[in-house]
Formats: C-alpha cells, structure tokens, sequence
C-alpha cells in the first residue's frame, strides 16, 4: 500500500547511508520491493572432482543488486530475510531457478542452500516436490545444504523433514560442517550425502598444524559412514595439494572458480569440456 511504500522509500533512499543497522533496516525495507522488481538471481560456483579437477556439480548461491543499496551481500540479505518472513518466496526462487539451470547443465548435481526456517515450514517437502514436477527434473539432480543450526531447535523435527526430502530422492548435504553446534549423534540419526568441511579448516592449513588433523579425520569419519566430503574455499595451491592429498572427494574455492551467472558459467564448462583447462590448475594435475 501507498503508505508503506511511502515509508519505506523515505528510508531506503535516504542520504545517510550509516552505521550498520541502519544498512540493515534499510535492506529489510527494500526486500520486498525487489523481489517483485526481480532483482534476486543466483550464480552457480562449480565443485570438482578432487581426482580429476572434472566439474561434477555447482552450488546456487543468490545474488542481490539494488540500484540505490548496491550489491548486498548473501550474508547481510539472508538473515534480513529470515526475520521479515521472507526467506520461504527467495528460498522458492532460489529452488526454481536452481532446478531450470539443472535442465540446461547437463549430469551436474545443482546444490541450493536451503535456511533452517523453510525446512520447517510446515509443507517444505511438498513445495520441493511441487517445483521439482513443475520443472520437469529429476530429484537426484538436486541437492539440498542445510548447516547445523537446522538441529537447534528441534532436532527430532529438523531430522524427520530431511528423511522426508531424502525419500523425495533430491541429496541432502551439511553445509559449513565443524563450525556449528554439531554432535557427532546426528551423523548417526541422518545419512547426509555430503559434508561440506567448513572454510575455516582449510584456510587455515597452511598455519595451524591443527586443521590438518580434523579435516583428514572428518574425510575417513565420512568415509566410513558412506558420506562424501567437499573442501570448502579453497584459495591457493597449498591448501589444494593438501585436500586431495587427504582424498576429499570433492574441491569448491575461488581457485578453481568464484560464483558465476549461468551464462558464464556454460563457457567456462565449455572450456573444461574442450579441455581448456586454465594453465594453473593443468599443472597441478600434471606437476
Ligand atoms: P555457503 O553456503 O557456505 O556458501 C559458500 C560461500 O563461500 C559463498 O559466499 C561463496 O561465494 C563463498 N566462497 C566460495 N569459494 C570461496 C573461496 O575460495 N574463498 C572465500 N573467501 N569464499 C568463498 P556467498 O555467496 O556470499 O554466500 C554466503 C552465504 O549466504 C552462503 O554460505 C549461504 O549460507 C548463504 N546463501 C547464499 N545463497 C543462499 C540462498 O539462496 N538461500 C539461503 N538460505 N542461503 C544462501
Ligand atoms: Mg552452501
Ligand atoms: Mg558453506
Ligand atoms: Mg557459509
């Protein structure tokens, strides 16, 4: 209506753009009205296989560029978007343009983030289920990246619902693993598909000798559970080296490539596919 409308623009364009919350508050106000001026999209960040360095699936991660607030990070939208409700339209975006991007990369698994609030909305599997029919593709083709904060509040629930979505047979993976409030005990209540090893530990192989031992433990507990483990964030050669020396099986990170439109994310696919593989990386796999 007029006035909220109204209002909102008095904040959202204001001049003093200043301290942080009010940066918050302002990008609280201008959610709404971007969403309908579809504003949100997603770029698609490539995982490899840790072996080969062959693509083998990409994660979603969603974009925001307003024309007066400039790009507003994931990180500062998302939880804006948890507290005014919403997280449930961008999460659905999110899902369905994941989905068709699916259908146009041919054999690669798209993983979308999915926030603790959605997987307890009360008809979560159902609305995957919908958009998954509606586009036309194949569950097995979609993973969901829930982290450990969707145990907090009732863990029995948060479990029931990913066993829900698993017998849907999209992919569940824990995103950001170590990091939270993990307890080992999940791992034993829900057969996730992937751990997704937190960025923390492999950005700090280089200094702390400690990072080492947890992350080889979390590849052979993960291992001998039937889980598959991605390194997150990998930025430099060191840190490459030692992941697939531990044999994670899978490597995300701005070294092999940052977050892209779906546009160049085909090219660069494309390049991978004819063999073009970027001279850093070839020697890495031909040292
Ligand atoms: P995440 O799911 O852990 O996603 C990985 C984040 O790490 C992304 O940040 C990605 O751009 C960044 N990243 C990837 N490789 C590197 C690297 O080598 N170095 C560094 N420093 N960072 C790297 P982004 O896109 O800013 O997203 C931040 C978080 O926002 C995501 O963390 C996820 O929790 C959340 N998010 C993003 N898109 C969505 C969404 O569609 N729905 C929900 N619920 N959450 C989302
Ligand atoms: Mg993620
Ligand atoms: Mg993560
Ligand atoms: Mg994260």
């Amino acid at each position: 209506d007029a006035k909220r409308v109204g209002r909102g623009r008095a904040v959202v364009y204001g001049p003093a753009l200043g301290d942080a919350s009010r940066r918050l508050s302002q990008i609280e106000l201008a959610l709404r009205g971007a969403f309908k001026a579809g504003q949100f999209h997603l770029h698609f960040q490539p995982k490899v296989d840790a072996k080969t360095m062959r693509p083998v699936a990409v994660e979603a991660l969603m974009r925001w560029n307003h024309p007066k607030l400039g790009t507003v990070a994931p990180g500062e939208f998302i939880s804006a978007a948890e507290r005014c409700g919403m997280i449930h339209e961008l999460g659905q975006l999110a899902l369905r343009e994941a989905a068709l991007a699916a259908k146009q990369l041919d054999g690669l698994v798209v993983a979308v983030n999915v926030s603790p609030l959605q997987l307890m909305e009360s008809d979560f599997t159902s609305i995957v289920a919908g958009i998954l029919k509606e586009v036309g593709v194949e569950p097995a083709r979609i993973e969901l990246e829930v982290t450990e904060s969707v145990m907090l509040d009732d863990a029995r629930e948060a479990l029931r619902r990913l066993h829900a979505l698993r017998e849907l047979g999209v992919r569940v993976a824990l995103d950001d693993f170590g990091t939270g409030y993990s307890s080992l005990a999940y791992l034993r209540s829900f057969p996730f598909d992937t751990l997704k090893i937190d960025r923390s530990f492999v950005q700090s192989l280089g200094e702390q000798a400690n990072s080492h031992a947890i992350i080889d433990t979390i590849v052979q507990m993960a291992r001998a559970l039937g889980m598959r483990t991605v390194a997150e964030g990998v930025e430099g050669d060191i840190e490459l080296a030692a992941v697939r020396a531990m044999h994670c099986d899978e490597v995300q990170g701005y070294l092999v490539s940052r977050p892209l439109s779906l546009g160049s994310l085909k090219s660069w696919l494309d390049g991978q596919h004819e063999g073009l593989i970027t001279d850093s990386i070839d020697s890495r796999l031909h040292p």
